[in-house]
């Protein structure tokens, strides 16, 4: 949408006319820009995700979830979901795995850009489009997979103030946009054990996540079915922002290009398994990225491939290091497993 108005102009209208907007309404806004009309990943991109860095990272998902679905009695039919499926290269790598162990899911895509699902349709012709997980088949189990999903959906940030806790905006300063605390009292919003913390204390949550933990457990729990959700987020609760902004591989100012920048922010898994397990869904559990690859057999199977193609076992073996090694993507990662209430535990957890 080369011939849209910027982003940035709306913005500064909407704020001449109305006030500060929420962050909420920002970074949503934002990423619908960002995502709706262009390919953001790989080298070319702003940001390269796991898989897109080894087709392994998709293999092994696709062997979780084909372990889990025969000890689960290999029910069929059976749907796989991919929520956010980029380039569909998960998705292609996963599903020529499981159809080696006998598995054939129908296949159905969560998206929002019109640009991912075409290349989305070139990595796997036979899956079918949705907008949310609402039009996906409610007649069987679900086999379903998240990578770097979450943390693109819109967060609310409340900030302790002199004056009590107010939701975090964003107004422009004649030459930039900058985030104000909003003049609105938002003490009701927040926990009793938060209520008298201490000034420039920071509470961010992310609606969006949660109603799709909401929607996404209770579905495994009336329709039975396992999902992944993989994200890099933390597992106990914390207070502060994690907003962040990636383009061209850096990180920028989140409030300098709207539209122009991947926002992201970190993925409360402490709230995600709380909701699931409301929801009547089991939580399996959330472990770090190289904790639950190591546990699936990434040395061996990388170690397969280098002897497959020599000449390549050195990329294979940086590939797999970015994975899984503690300083890169294996610690700040952290992969979530949910089911429904009599699937078998998963592996890795
Ligand atoms: N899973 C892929 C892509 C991660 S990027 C990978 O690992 O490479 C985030 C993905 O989520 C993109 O496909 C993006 O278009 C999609 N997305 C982001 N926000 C969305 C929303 N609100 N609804 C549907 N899809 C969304």
């Amino acid at each position: 949408m080369s011939d849209a108005e910027p982003l940035s102009a709306v913005f500064q209208r909407l704020i001449a006319n109305y006030g500060p907007i929420s962050l909420l309404h920002y970074m949503g806004e934002s990423n619908a820009r960002y995502y709706a009309d262009k390919d953001p990943l790989g080298s070319a991109g702003d940001f390269i995700t796991a898989p897109e860095i080894s087709q392994i990272f998709g293999e092994l998902l696709g062997l979780w979830l084909a372990d889990i679905w025969m000890r689960a009695g290999s029910p069929a039919p059976v749907h796989y979901v991919e929520m956010g499926p980029g380039r569909g290269t998960l998705a292609r790598d996963a599903l020529r795995t499981m159809k080696r162990v006998g598995l054939d899911p129908q296949v159905h895509f969560v998206e929002g850009s019109q640009a991912l699902r075409a290349l989305q349709a070139q990595a796997v012709p036979q899956a079918q489009w949705h907008h949310d997980l609402g039009s996906v088949p409610t007649d069987a189990p679900l086999l379903v997979v998240g990578n770097e999903f979450l943390d693109a959906l819109p967060v609310r940030q409340l900030v302790k103030t002199p004056g009590g806790w107010r939701e975090r905006m964003v107004d422009w300063a004649g030459d930039r946009f900058r985030p104000v605390a909003g003049d609105k009292p938002m003490d009701a919003a927040v926990p009793d054990a938060l209520k008298q913390a201490e000034e420039g204390t920071l509470l961010e949550t992310c609606p969006g996540a949660a109603a799709v933990m909401h929607e996404l457990a209770a579905r495994l729990a009336a329709q039975g079915g396992a999902a992944l959700l993989i994200d890099y987020g933390y597992a106990a609760p914390q207070t502060g922002s994690t907003l962040q902004a990636l383009r061209a591989h850096t990180k920028v100012d989140p409030f300098a290009m709207p539209g122009e920048a991947d926002l992201t922010c970190l993925v409360d898994f402490a709230i995600l398994a709380e909701i699931a397990a409301s929801e009547g869904a089991k939580w399996q559990g959330t472990v770090t990225q190289g904790n639950f690859l190591r546990a699936l057999g990434i040395d061996m199977r990388a170690a397969r491939l280098a002897e497959a193609a020599p000449h390549h076992a050195d990329t294979i073996r940086r590939a797999k290091d970015r994975l899984i090694n503690d300083d890169q993507m294996g610690t700040l990662f952290k992969v979530m497993g949910v089911t429904g209430p009599d699937w078998p535990q998963g592996a890795g957890f």
